[in-house]
């Protein structure tokens, strides 16, 4: 029998209507054996997610407030949730031993990571599935880095003795025996690791969009979904700010050709987005996966007379900025310039010794810092079959009046990148989304 891992966000869980919704997804299909679940988000805009209401307590425990009052918030929202789901299931032990351990210095990621292990419980117990705690079967080693083998091993192991199980997501165990999480939104790594580990044909990853769009829907006008994308692709997007999917969950199922299904948990029927290792085909009709952009970028640019036949120069230049901690995204480069693209924040109190340095050491002719630049990233495995994308963003862009400051296409041919000024940035956008998709 195939097998899916399921993974629910805070959103699809953020109360008894969601936990029915996410019932009714599960049982609909019965090879989605294995669920991980967040804690309970937030109901409507206004409302604290369970995992900050945890971390606040463990802010007032450490500045010796009561958090009696406060606490009795997070029981009363895991209680509505079993009251409502009509479960007849007393939770109040739990609770109380969580909050007890909680005061004896059990640690913030201790804290944390009980919103997503009392929201397993739940939901084990609605579904009718085994709970196996995230306690016993994800490891961190000593140097709080993510165990994998020892993880998957068993893990793997585990898995095979249940035919369905709650796994709660975001949270592991260190050597010595304490919780430890993930990053926030760690939920989608513990996704992912769990699917590796169950060997299984997909990961769905339930949230509360239909999938990635092609582009900011903010900015653009009605952007489409994306079908299918490539780990490649979607690795060039969210580099540009582009996220549904915490980055690191895409590693454990990467490497084990398992693919990433986004769904919505409110619009079931919605296909949502999938995540390949490679798609063959691309839609025709467009070229283009999706689009993304940055603003805050500035270019370091130098001059000098024959650089191109000076050896070691790039070096040197990069060698300044790597003794100043400063990492750079974009190298387009002349005959006899150099241009260095970095963010603007990785500049800060900097700029002096940056500018005096490579005069110094390289003898330029000139050196200087130019902000205010954005950079636009078009990104489609498309454009390596596809003749013409680059004169047609190019032609976009001169349409709507836009001066391109800098072009880069990278050799695997999957995206080009442009920077124009910031205050082009928009417009930029929605030039290449119209020329592309409308
Ligand atoms: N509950 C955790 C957070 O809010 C982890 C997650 O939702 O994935 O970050």
């Amino acid at each position: 029998m195939q097998t899916k891992v399921v993974k629910f966000g805070g959103s699809s869980l953020a109360d008894a209507k969601h936990f029915k919704q996410v019932a009714d997804i599960i049982h609909a299909d019965p090879t989605r054996r294995f669920v991980v679940p967040s804690a309970p988000g937030k109901r409507h805009s206004s409302d604290t997610k369970v995992t900050d209401m945890l971390y606040r307590c463990y802010e007032m425990i450490r500045n010796h407030e009561s958090i009696d009052e406060y606490y009795q918030q997070i029981e009363e929202r895991y209680n509505s949730i079993i009251r409502e789901l009509g479960l007849n299931f007393d939770m109040s032990g739990e609770l109380e031993y969580v909050k007890n351990a909680m005061l004896h210095a059990s640690g913030r990621d201790y804290a944390a990571s009980r919103g997503e292990y009392l929201n397993g419980i739940v939901l084990a117990k609605y579904l009718g599935f085994d709970f196996i705690d995230a306690e016993n079967v994800i490891f961190f080693r000593e140097n709080g880095t993510f165990d994998e083998e020892k993880t998957n091993a068993v893990l793997g192991e585990e898995l095979r003795r249940h035919k369905n199980a709650v796994i709660p997501g975001f949270y592991g165990c260190m050597p010595n025996g304490t919780i430890k999480t993930f990053s926030r939104g760690g939920s989608d790594i513990t996704g992912a690791i769990v699917a590796r580990a169950a060997n299984a044909d997909l990961y769905e990853n339930w949230t509360d969009v239909s999938g990635f769009l092609m582009g900011d829907p903010r900015l653009l006008d009605n952007p489409p979904p994306i079908d299918t994308i490539t780990y490649q692709e979607l690795r060039e997007l969210s580099y540009m700010g582009a996220t549904v999917l915490h980055d690191e969950s895409i590693f454990p199922v990467r490497y084990a050709g398992i693919p990433i299904n986004i769904r919505n948990t409110n619009a079931p029927e919605d296909k949502g987005t999938m995540i390949v290792s490679a798609a063959e085909g691309y839609d025709k009709k467009r070229v283009i996966t999706g689009l993304a952009g940055k603003k805050g970028f500035s270019v370091i640019h130098i001059e000098k007379d024959r650089m191109n036949a000076e050896i070691g120069f790039g070096r040197r230049v990069l060698e300044i900025l790597e003794d100043n901690e400063i990492s750079f995204e974009h190298l387009p480069s002349g005959i006899d310039t150099m241009s260095i693209v970095v963010a603007t924040s990785s500049l800060e109190g900097r700029r002096e010794r940056i500018l005096q340095s490579i005069t110094r050491q390289v003898k330029a002719d000139l050196v200087e810092i130019l902000d205010g630049l954005c950079l636009v990233a078009v990104v489609g495995r498309g454009m390596v079959k596809a003749r013409g994308t680059a004169a047609r963003i190019f032609d976009a862009a001169y349409n709507a009046g836009v001066n391109i400051r800098m072009i880069d296409q990278g050799s695997s041919e999957l995206n080009i990148i442009i920077g124009v000024n910031e205050e082009d940035y928009e417009k930029t956008l929605s030039a290449i989304f119209n020329e592309f998709v409308k």
